[in-house]
């Protein structure tokens, strides 16, 4: 059984945030890393999930815990292992959570007794590390089967579910009966929105927190023309990076530097001055690849003269989605049967993975190259890549579903599709934004204030600690 893995959080000193926020709002931060101080005093703050890299979790928690430890609060972040047939069974609560069959199978009592065994030998290992007066943070169904041993052995614990639907089906009632007895359990349940709580929980264990981004990481610090050109270069995605070099700041702020390649599938180059509609995902299926694919090629490549580029990971590289290949190997054949036209304008990316800040520097230079960001799922807990184009005064076309819509207020800071599926609507505000550069630019500086008044880290540390403080 693979072992617990430790991720090192680096520490961040909080008043950074000073740059980009109000006087009020670094006030409130103030005030909370006041009281997380008195309340957190000789204690532990576990936060638990089941990859380190890929996907909105892994991003939330490297960009938010260094700034907790730079607080001067002892953060910690572990990783829990599983086999192939965990991340299956987890894979498929997760797609139900979603209100989505994903593969189908039922969640049956083997899946069931699979999902504890993986899960009992890890509390065990947990428990010797753990303190009493420590807490400890849940993240999502690969770890919810933690909670009883872990409440048992006198620990408050937070569970986390970082995704839900807006009105639940039966596909999601069953991940939720599948997971009720580890969850009620539970000393707190935190959802990204009040609409993701879920029937048969009680009121007052139920918490809403919306998650957050950092204006400081690879993935979103301010980057020039010129440095974003170089990066899309030296990574193979343009051409001729210019004479600066492709270099980026890591998180602890030493220069990184571009040294991977993305992997492309296309048919013609992105030139210097290609308009880019950009779409950046997990490759699964809810996030809709095929659909924008297929939505840009029939209603955008005959009408404007941008290209598209659909880009996540280098597949086989998040450890707990195993669907990522396959779902890649489908948009792939879709290139592939698209008409000659609509190939040259389209073009696959998968992005290096092996160091997750190079591939974070790819991401944020993607979104910045980008006249409009595409985030066109058919289902999506929070998106946390409409929240980065939005902090990067990027104009964002994306369904209207789950935390998307807490985050896009239609027609001001972005366009919400009324319905995901529909192609027609999609292509259209495609070209709406590509045909009037200054709706664009005036929704994109919306979108940075929305991010900045909403959907930064110190919101949500402050919100963290409230409900911390209440368990001890
Ligand atoms: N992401 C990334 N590299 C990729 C594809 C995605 O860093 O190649 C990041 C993306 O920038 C975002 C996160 O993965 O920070 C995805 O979070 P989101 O909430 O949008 O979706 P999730 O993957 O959690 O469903």
């Amino acid at each position: 059984m693979p072992d617990i893995s430790e991720v090192e959080v680096s520490a961040v000193d909080p008043q950074r945030l000073a740059a980009v926020l109000s006087d009020e709002q670094m006030a409130a931060l103030q005030a909370a890393i006041g009281e997380a101080r008195r309340v957190f005093e000789g204690r532990t703050i576990w936060n638990i999930n089941s990859t380190a890299k890929g996907g909105g979790v892994a991003e939330m928690l490297a960009a938010l815990l260094p700034y907790a430890r730079g607080a001067g609060i002892d953060t910690r972040w572990l990783v829990i292992g599983g086999d192939d047939e965990f991340f299956l069974i987890t894979k498929r609560i997760h797609n139900r959570l979603h209100g989505a069959p994903g593969d189908g199978e039922e969640l049956d009592d083997d899946d069931r007794r699979h999902y504890e065994e993986v899960l009992a030998a890890q509390a065990g290992e947990l428990n010797l590390q753990f303190r009493p007066g420590d807490i400890v943070i849940l993240h999502d169904p690969q770890t919810a089967g933690l909670i009883p041993a872990l409440v048992d052995a006198g620990y408050p614990v937070i569970w986390r579910c970082h995704v839900g639907m807006d009105t639940p089906n039966d596909d999601a009632r069953r991940a939720w009966n599948f997971l009720l007895p580890y969850v009620r359990r539970a000393s707190r349940c935190v959802f990204s929105r009040r609409a993701f709580a879920w029937e048969g929980l009680d009121a007052d264990r139920i918490a809403v927190v919306a998650p957050s981004i950092d204006p400081f990481t690879p993935k979103n610090y301010e980057m020039d023309g010129e440095s974003v050109h170089a990066i899309l270069s030296a990574a193979g995605i343009v051409d001729d990076g210019g004479r600066r070099a492709a270099t980026y700041t890591r998180v602890d702020g030493s220069p990184g530097r571009i040294q991977r390649r993305a992997t492309v599938t296309e048919a013609s180059r992105i030139g210097a001055e290609t308009p880019l509609a950009v779409q950046v995902s997990r490759w699964d299926r809810l996030k809709d690849p095929l659909g924008v694919l297929q939505g840009f090629a029939g209603g955008v490549v005959g009408r404007c003269d941008a290209h598209l580029v659909l880009a996540g990971p280098s597949v086989d590289e998040v450890a707990d989605d195993p669907e990522g290949a396959e779902a890649y190997r489908e948009v792939k054949r879709a290139w592939e049967a698209l008409a000659e036209a609509a190939q040259g304008r389209c073009h696959l990316v998968c992005l290096p993975m092996d160091d997750e800040e190079e591939n974070a520097a790819m991401v944020n230079a993607l979104q910045r190259r980008a006249d409009v960001i595409v985030q066109k799922s058919l289902a999506e807990g929070f998106g946390l890549t409409v929240a980065e184009a939005m902090w990067k005064a990027r104009p964002v076309v994306a369904s209207r579903i789950g935390g998307i819509q807490d985050q896009v207020e239609d027609g001001v800071s972005g366009i919400l599709l009324d319905d995901p599926r529909d192609l027609t609507e999609f292509a259209g505000a495609v070209c709406r934004l590509l045909e009037d550069p200054e709706l664009a630019r005036s929704m994109g500086e919306h979108a940075r204030a929305r991010v900045r008044s909403n959907f930064l880290g110190s919101r949500h540390l402050a919100q963290y600690v409230g409900i911390c403080a209440e368990l001890v």
